[in-house]
């Protein structure tokens, strides 16, 4: 797919969009959801996330498209060095079937927030449905990170944010310098999840 030159545009934590429901995505896209994620793409490409500076995923509603689909980076190159974040998977309308009972804590970044990360408790593992640009339905079992990725990002469908569920925040500004992130990391190495 083509990615605009254009400049990206990014919703920040405040703005009423991000607290609004999102519509369900119709086939064949349109221009307008065709655009929607070269948006999401550009804008993946380059933001400045929290965790490893970079961001692995955004949701439409982010760019200010009120629009159930999100980009992520591919997981089959999470651990490849150069194409980490150049592979990009789009997922549409997606919801949760099936989440265990199981729940854990994670330390969450969003695009949308900079000043802080959030403590965030959620189901350990979720079977999901989506569909893909063609419009392909895809069942798909999420652990670890991926799990994390889609809850967090089909929240933003809901108008939800990480802060309606934080049991514990972290200002990002205390963490800048490498010290500080390591003795975070250190304290906190069993609540990040790692990718
Ligand atoms: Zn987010």
């Amino acid at each position: 797919m083509a990615v605009t030159n254009k400049p990206y545009t990014l919703i920040k934590f405040g703005d009423p969009l991000l607290r609004q429901a999102c519509q369900r995505v119709t086939f064949p896209l349109s221009e307008e959801t065709d655009f929607t994620i070269d948006q999401c793409i550009n804008t993946l490409r380059h933001v400045q996330g929290f965790w490893e500076k970079r961001s692995m995923s955004i949701a439409a509603p982010q760019v200010g498209k009120l629009l159930r689909l999100f980009v992520m980076c591919d997981q089959r190159y999470w651990y490849h060095p150069k194409l980490q974040y150049k592979k990009f998977m789009t997922v549409i309308n997606p919801e949760i079937i099936e989440a265990s009972d199981e729940k854990c804590l994670a330390w969450e970044a969003c695009v949308s927030e900079n000043d802080r990360i959030a403590l965030v408790e959620r189901p350990k593992v979720v079977k999901v449905r989506f569909q893909s640009v063609k419009g392909v339905e895809h069942d798909l079992l999420c652990h670890g990170l991926l799990s994390r990725i889609f809850q967090h990002e089909i929240d933003h469908f809901e108008g939800k944010i990480m802060e309606d569920h934080a049991k514990k925040y972290q200002s990002t500004k205390e963490l800048e310098d490498e010290v500080s992130f390591e003795k975070f990391r250190k304290a906190n190495k069993d609540y990040i999840i790692e990718f």
